[in-house]
């Protein structure tokens, strides 16, 4: 089962990739994580593509696409892949239509999450990652149950995207709306769409998702 997660940023992709992974043994492919791990490293993809992660704007089709052509060609992707934040402009889901095509796998499904602009600002300005083990939160929708200590792994260490910020979100939002919205009919024109409502409540989210993903 190979899909795709589409939606604005703060939609809920991330967070329903990772139970999905969990769920149905698919591996989470996200091109911002892969993005951010380059960043950290200080690598050359990584140079070029900090400033312009930070202003909000889409890292050039070119890198990303050689970036995730190389990540679907692994091993644990071999049983199905959940595809979050990839592709984000047409010629981006060309680039992997001829990629899956030549590798001879099939893409089953492309899902959108619909989420309000108004609710995604504040959904995006309040969340943070456990720098230990990547656990999410919220500072209003998901606290720890003890603050300052991760659910997960009780690390006390957290910290907070760069481009999270409510200058950087408009532009991130913009960038949706010009550049990766028109994705919408392109996969419709290929019958592969369907939506769920992503300002339900997480676990409404995922049982909708369960269910298009169910065989
Ligand atoms: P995300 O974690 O998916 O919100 O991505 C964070 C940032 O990484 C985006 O705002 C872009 O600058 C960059 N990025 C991630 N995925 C892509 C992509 N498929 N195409 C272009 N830029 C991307």
């Amino acid at each position: 089962m190979n899909l795709i997660l589409l939606g604005p940023p703060g939609a809920g992709k991330g967070t329903q990739a990772k139970r999905l992974e969990e769920s149905f043994g698919l591996v989470q492919i996200s091109t911002g994580d892969m993005l951010r791990a380059e960043v950290k490293a200080g690598s050359p993809i990584g140079l070029e593509a900090r400033a312009i992660m930070e202003r909000g704007d889409l890292v050039p089709d070119a890198i990303i696409t050689a970036m995730l052509a190389n990540r679907v060609g692994q091993a644990d992707a071999a049983n199905g892949f959940i595809l979050d934040g990839f592709p984000r402009t047409v010629p981006q889901a060309e680039a992997l239509d001829r990629m899956l095509a030549e590798k001879g796998i099939r893409l089953d499904h492309v899902i959108e999450l619909k989420v309000d602009d108004a609710a995604l600002v504040g959904r995006i300005s309040g969340r943070y990652t456990c720098v230990q083990c990547g656990a999410g939160y919220h500072d209003t929708f998901k606290t720890p149950k003890t603050i300052g200590v991760c659910d997960n792994c009780g690390g006390a260490e957290f910290s907070r995207r760069a481009d999270d910020k409510a200058e950087t979100v408009a532009a991130r939002l913009a960038a949706y709306h010009r550049q990766t919205s028109p994705l919408l009919p392109f996969y419709g024109a290929q019958g592969k769409l369907s939506a769920v409502d992503g300002m339900a409540a997480m676990d409404i989210v995922f049982a909708a998702l369960s269910s298009i993903v169910k065989p």
